[in-house]
């Protein structure tokens, strides 16, 4: 302590200045004024004196020490460290108390306990500057040794390690492990950081840290190494092996008792993508904690923002857990991926879908075969529609799918569910090729599904079957007569004429595609319709395609699941069990789910709540990014990433001339171009219907009208699937839209413009708002959307983007140059003097 003056000391002892001064004079020392110094040295004469003085009085009063009893009572307890650093620690703390009990009337005693109690307080005072200099003293000495400690003991700690790293590089694990543990038996000497690399190494080789008694190690901040799930160490950080065990350790207390705390390493399941504070709880930790382990990783990460699973795995590595990947689509890939190659394989029944324009005789041709073909015994011949029904030929079964017509096969195949083998395709002879035909055909052909041409209304005297052939080979679909792979039928859905042979067809193609199936297994299909129904509830039907569906199964159709309650064939049968290829109506699903929804039987119902909820997680988000997204965008986007290069159209025209050289034209606009192409999914004449607008979403195109338009349904139905309808009068225009079109689908390229610069002229912290830079724009304008720069003496040290922006007390969007404002910078504290540039990306022109 420096001199002080007596007034000051007087102060600091609080006692009155003249008592002091008095007090000083009676020592002997010079000071006389409430300014005079007083050194060190005078301090302690002064104190010298005191204590004499009072030593004095003391010995006084101690004439008669017999008559005064003096009790001490001693208690031992434990504490339980709460927080900080070694939490988790207990430390014995042992209490003793001192009571002193005089006779009554003892006034030897009295005196002195008032002389105890009156004990001048600046003797106290100085009392404890004597002995904190004393202590500050010894304290001094005790870090000198232990930095020689931690020195020799790095030294001694190398060379053991590497000592030890050749003879211990081909041992097991465990004849190794109590070795190093003994040999440092008896040392305590503290770790410093940069040894931890080298203990760390140890300690993997030996399984165990430290000795078993009295032989702590201690971390450079005096505690003892143990686990603390609650906090990051330092020594974590350093950690690169993964390979942590369990490990004992000792910790130093007063008594030296054991705390066998082990270490608690979490397996953290980590999926795709996770939250900051979602990741810090799965661990234990405080999200603060984790944001700073981030930080150090030099990711700025807020409290709630979504990190990856690369950058999660590794936090987790770091913080010393083990990180474990999961996916939420794993239990559904799981599912999806079920090995079933095992089970044997049997032919099953082809499932025909028959497709045409209207009025060409679909219905008919069904009714016809349901009605011939369904034994008239069963079920009194009265058959229920449940969206399929499966017949028995001479040569084998056929199932049919009876919702004719496109939108069911496409609203299927969008679903990914390629529930039809092979399609029937109905023209009446009489009318020939008509626009659905043709839709029909695209359909079918973008499904990769094979056609059997079904030339209907042969009765009839107008019927032109050569004519049906001729048009229907101007869409590629060729009579095998004629060098071409599709089957050409003559039928009469009237008559029945030809039905046998058309029948024979289909098993032909089928046998052709040898279609098979296993029949054991738990069963997969798909949904074909479903329907609520108030008194039986919900009734799904389902195609089995493969296993067997029985009674009791445990059924996940898309997002619903359920246990298979009832099970009823075409007839209104209940059936026990289904195989494959086999329609069936279910009951039992808690609600309706999507024709074309895939169909699994697992084993237990957690697992189909689980994916259930998966699935409706998943739709729940495509739907959020739909509405921030129209489908064009998203498909250019794909298109940017390199998914997709093909322009996808769908292009419906006034009249074929005009569509013919439409198409032309569409076709030379990318030919220069091996970037991009355009890709004509489907085309006709006529009016844009709904099951164009199938065929678009099923085909991820864009459908383009000339001089034509869309009807309210398909409208709807544009809207519905967010397909993208565009209509033209000019064909110029078309052609320049399709080009636009195609240029988008170019890599992007993008400039910079810096729009704003704003420097920071002080910086204070709101409890609301973290750290505010109060600024001047300069130039510009400063938008709080827009990314930005911090710029420090004009070099960029930081990039990333506005927290907040504000003028006086209000939230602004902007602020325009030569105005003042407060600027947050999200995850960056910015420093006086620093300039905020705000920028904004431009995407420079392309062209093809
Ligand atoms: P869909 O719209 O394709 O289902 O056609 P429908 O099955 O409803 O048939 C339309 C009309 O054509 C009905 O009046 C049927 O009676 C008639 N029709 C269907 N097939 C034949 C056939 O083979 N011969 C004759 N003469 N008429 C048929």
């Amino acid at each position: 302590m420096a001199e002080v003056t007596v007034k000051q000391l007087a102060d600091v002892v609080g006692t009155p200045v003249e008592r002091l001064l008095e007090q000083i004079k009676e020592a002997g020392l010079k000071a006389d004024k409430s300014d005079a110094l007083i050194s060190d040295q005078d301090k302690l004469q002064l104190l010298d004196y005191l204590r004499n003085q009072h030593g004095k009085s003391s010995v006084a009063g101690s004439t008669d020490k017999s008559r005064k009893i003096t009790l001490k009572s001693k208690s031992v307890g434990e504490l339980r460290a709460s927080g900080g650093p070694s939490r988790g620690r207990t430390v014995s703390i042992e209490v003793r108390k001192k009571r002193i009990l005089t006779k009554p009337g003892d006034e030897a005693v009295k005196q002195e306990e008032t002389e105890q109690a009156g004990k001048p307080k600046e003797l106290e005072e100085l009392e404890q500057l004597r002995t904190d200099q004393a202590k500050r003293e010894t304290e001094r000495q005790q870090e000198q040794d232990k930095i020689r400690a931690r020195t020799e003991q790095r030294e001694q700690e190398q060379k053991d390690d590497e000592a030890r790293k050749v003879a211990a590089k081909e041992k097991a694990e465990k004849k190794v492990e109590d070795k190093p543990a003994g040999k440092k038996a008896g040392t305590s000497k503290p770790v410093t950081p940069d040894m931890l690399q080298a203990e760390e190494t140890r300690r993997d080789k030996s399984g165990k840290k430290t000795t078993k008694h009295g032989t702590p190690h201690k971390t450079l901040y005096g505690r003892s190494e143990l686990h603390v799930s609650g906090g990051v160490s330092d020594k974590r950080k350093k950690k690169k092996n993964k390979h942590r065990r369990a490990r004992s350790v000792v910790a130093e207390t007063e008594h030296g008792f054991l705390v066998p705390v082990d270490p608690i390493i979490h397996d953290v399941n980590i999926p795709e993508t996770i939250t900051v504070d979602d990741l810090a709880k799965r661990m234990s930790l405080k999200a603060g904690d984790l944001i700073k382990e981030l930080m150090k990783m030099g990711v700025m990460a807020t409290i709630n923002q979504v990190i990856d699973q690369d950058t999660a795995i590794l936090l987790v590595e770091e913080i010393g857990h083990n990180a474990i990947t999961i996916s939420e689509d794993d239990r559904e890939k799981e599912l999806l991926a079920r090995d079933d190659s095992d089970l044997e394989s049997v032919s099953r029944a082809p499932v025909v879908t028959i497709m045409g324009h209207v009025d060409h005789g679909k219905t008919s041709l069904l009714d016809y075969i349901r009605t011939s073909k369904i034994a008239s015994g069963e079920a009194g011949g009265i058959t229920q529609h449940i969206g399929a029904y499966h017949v028995e030929t001479d040569k084998g079964m056929v199932t049919f799918l009876d919702t004719p017509g496109h939108a069911a096969f496409t609203s299927m195949r969008e679903r990914g569910a390629n529930a039809t083998d092979i399609v029937i395709l109905v023209v009446a002879a009489d009318d020939g090729v008509m626009p659905q035909t043709i839709e029909a055909v695209q359909h079918s052909k973008a499904a990769g599904v094979p056609i059997i041409v079904a030339v209907n209304k042969i009765d009839k005297e107008d019927a032109e079957p050569d004519r049906v052939k001729t048009e229907l080979g101007n869409h590629e679909v060729i009579p095998e007569e004629w060098g071409g792979e599709n089957i050409f039928v003559n039928v009469s859905a009237t008559t029945g004429e030809g039905v046998e042979a058309l029948l024979d067809a289909i098993i032909l193609q089928a046998e052709l595609m040898e279609l098979k199936a296993p029949i054991d297994g738990l069963a997969r299909g798909a949904v074909l319709e479903a329907t609520l129904d108030k008194g039986r509830g919900v009734t799904t039907t389902v195609l089995v395609q493969k296993g067997t569906l029985k009674k009791g199964d445990i059924m996940l159709a898309g997002e619903e699941f359920g246990r298979v309650r009832a099970m009823f064939d075409e007839h209104g049968q209940a059936i026990e069990s289904a195989g494959p290829s086999i329609p069936v109506a279910v009951i039992g699903l808690s609600s309706t789910p999507n024709a074309g929804d895939d169909v699994l039987v697992v084993e237990d119902e957690r697992t189909a709540r689980e994916v259930a909820d998966t699935r409706r997680h998943k739709t729940r988000d495509l739907r959020l990014a739909g509405q921030q997204q129209a489908k064009m965008e998203s498909l250019f986007d794909q298109m940017a990433a390199g998914e997709v290069k093909k322009l996808n159209v769908l292009l419906k025209a006034d009249v074929q001339g005009t569509l013919e050289a439409i198409r032309d034209a569409l076709a030379k606009l990318a030919a220069d171009n091996d970037e991009v192409d355009v890709a004509i999914v489907g085309s006709g004449v006529g009016g844009i219907n709904e099951t164009d607008i199938s065929l678009a979403a099923a085909s991820n195109a864009i459908v383009i009208g000339f001089n034509v338009r869309a009807d309210a349904t398909a409208r709807a139905a544009a809207a519905e699937r967010g397909v993208d309808l565009n209509y033209y009068s000019i064909i110029y225009e078309l052609i320049d839209e399709v080009k636009k079109a195609l240029v988008g689908m170019l890599k992007a390229e993008y400039r910079e413009q810096i729009i704003g610069m704003a420097k920071v002229q002080e910086v204070f912290r709101s409890p609301q708002f973290g750290q505010v830079a109060g600024s001047l724009v300069t130039e510009g304008v400063i938008r709080k959307s827009q990314p930005i720069r911090v710029l420090r003496e004009d070099i960029v040290i930081y990039e990333g983007e506005l927290e907040s922006l504000r003028r006086f007390k209000d939230d602004v969007n902007e602020v325009k140059s030569g105005t003042e404002c407060g600027i947050g910078v999200k995850n960056y504290d910015v420093q006086v003097g620093d300039q905020i540039e705000v920028f904004e990306r431009v995407e420079v022109e392309r062209t093809l």
